[in-house]
């Protein structure tokens, strides 16, 4: 019999002028961009969050700890890559992904695609398992006063074993 468990993963960045916005492997162009340690990628950290939580192997800040310099300014990619073999090691493999990113602007739809398939090709996925979709927040929060951005994800996973 075949066994399914769920992850869930949620990160937070500030929004600020001087840095650059990396959303899903894709950097967005835009006046302002996310403050992190890394390049502070929101949806690739609440992915790699959810894989992560899908194994009950802790979170992100316990594998890659935003005081060590090893991950100052690090491509969130290789975070991804790097979460993704903890997990295939652990015995795991991915189903699908779901993920929201919430942003009040700029519009990311157009942008979507190439993160669908940037992220597919690190997980060996398709495309098409590997949704993303965006919302703003109606101008309230945080998000809606363009300060910071979120994403949420939850994947299904395989156990290989
Ligand atoms: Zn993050």
């Amino acid at each position: 019999m075949m066994s399914f468990r769920i992850g869930y993963g949620i990160d937070f960045h500030r929004l600020i002028t001087g840095r650059d916005l990396w959303i899903g492997g894709v950097l967005i162009p835009h006046y302002k961009g996310a403050l992190g340690h890394s390049d502070a990628d929101v949806l690739l950290h609440a992915i790699c969050d959810a894989m992560l939580g899908a194994a009950c192997l802790g979170d992100i800040g316990v594998h890659f700890p935003d005081t060590s310099d090893e991950f100052k300014n690090i491509d969130s990619k290789i975070l991804l890559q790097k979460t993704f073999e903890l997990i295939t090691t652990a015995g795991y493999a991915i189903v699908n992904i779901d993920s929201t990113v919430c942003l009040q602007q700029p519009k990311i739809k157009d942008y979507i695609p190439q993160m669908q398939q940037t992220i597919a090709n690190i997980l060996s996925l398709k495309p098409a398992d590997v949704s993303i979709k965006a919302t703003t927040t109606e101008k309230m929060g945080f998000v809606g006063r363009e300060e910071g951005v979120s994403a949420y994800t939850v994947i299904l996973v395989t156990q290989l074993k």
